[in-house]
């Protein structure tokens, strides 16, 4: 991974090339930001420089013998330790001693394909999801064992701990000295998104180095193109974010599911002004071939929705949560919703819901649902 895989953070980059053209290279650092600035990407692009043996004026090269082991994670001089779970017994349903290495095939291919994820990404992978995810007391042996080995063929033998905030306080404390006084050429990048929850004598030992908030500019040109967003969307997009580019990921896979929703329920709402039956029955046709998640799902967006135009109507635009196409919509349509109509409106949808739980016939909700709009919609 190259610096210019890491999205912004231009003077962070900076100062990390800085800092090793000029030969000052401290022991432990200590990345810290939120969850989607990308500390981790950063600190490995880092190493991978720091080792690179065509080092370019502003990133490593990509292609000397360091730098392609690195792009696939598996140089022998670098280390990865992470939160897992621990492993079955082969033989039985005991729990075994579990380190990373056990995991470390895993790891290479889930960040062969995402450099930005989260913890919970990252559990989902390895069958873990309802797991915390922890960096045992175990793993302390390994980590030095494997820093006494002498160094194979890198400048810099790194040790990458990812979430030390996850490691148990047995483990920490083993590395404590290790870290104070560390072996020629060795480099410790941890990297957290909590770092008050990392033992302060570790913290203590490590040069700190916040990650900002991705700046917009460069959050904006990170949106991939395949959304076709608007202008206007994508500020949208970016302002929700926050500076974290899987916050901008999250609310822009939510975008496109309610997008299918927001169709819906227009066609609904149009369906029932009109009273267009046979309409109505080809759309519950349509919400009948969805899963009941889905079906729920769109109940309760249908439900955000009636409440939004509602308060659209009152003119509460700061208390107003939709999107522009949305907005769009509700424009024309918040005339409909009314103090007359809007609970029982709220009501039929709640109830609609309740009944796909209930495995009632979802073509006859939808039908049955469709028709009370139309009546409550001339209210
Ligand atoms: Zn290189």
């Amino acid at each position: 991974m190259g610096l210019s895989d890491i999205i912004g953070q231009q003077q962070l980059k900076d100062r990390l090339i800085r800092s090793v053209q000029s030969g000052q290279v401290p022991h432990a650092q200590l990345f810290h930001g939120n969850e989607g600035v990308g500390a981790l990407p950063l600190a490995i692009a880092y190493a991978q420089y720091l080792n690179c043996t065509n080092k370019q004026a502003d990133d490593s090269c990509g292609s000397c013998p360091s730098c392609i082991k690195y792009n696939k994670y598996a140089h022998p001089d670098l280390h990865f330790v992470f939160p897992i779970v621990k492993k079955k017994k082969s033989s039985g349903t005991s729990e075994k001693d579990t380190v990373c290495d056990d995991y470390i095939s895993e790891w290479r291919n889930f960040l062969n394909r995402n450099s930005y994820f989260k913890l919970s990404s990252w559990l989902t992978e390895i069958g873990a999801e309802n797991a915390q995810g922890t960096i045992y007391t175990v793993e302390s042996d390994n980590i030095l064992k494997k820093l006494n080995l002498k160094i194979y063929e890198a400048e810099y033998k790194v040790m990458i701990i990812w979430l030390p905030e996850k490691m148990q306080e047995e483990c920490a404390n083993k590395l404590l000295k290790i870290i104070e006084e560390p072996y020629d050429k060795t480099v410790f990048l941890l990297v957290s998104e909590n770092p008050d929850s990392v033992l302060g004598t570790i913290r203590s030992r490590s040069q700190s180095l916040h990650v900002p908030p991705i700046d917009k500019e460069n959050l904006t040109k990170a949106i991939p193109a395949k959304y076709n967003l608007s202008e206007e969307e994508i500020v949208s997009v970016v302002h929700l974010s926050n500076g974290s580019y899987l916050k901008a990921e999250e609310v822009l896979e939510n975008n496109a599911e309610n997008e299918d929703f927001l169709d819906l329920f227009i066609t609904i709402m149009r369906n029932s002004w009109t009273r267009n039956i046979r309409n109505m029955k080809a759309k519950g046709d349509y919400f009948a071939s969805m899963g009941r998640e889905w079906q729920k799902n769109f109940l309760s967006y249908a439900q955000h929705m009636i409440r939004e135009n509602f308060v659209y109507r009152l003119h509460s635009k700061e208390i107003n949560y939709m999107n522009p196409a949305e907005s769009g919509f509700s424009a024309k349509f918040s005339t409909y919703v009314n103090e007359r109509n809007v609970i029982e409106l709220m009501d039929e949808l709640e109830l609609a819901e309740r009944h796909i739980e209930q495995n009632v016939n979802p073509r006859m909700i939808f039908l049955d649902l469709s028709m009370k709009i139309a009546v409550l919609l001339k209210k």
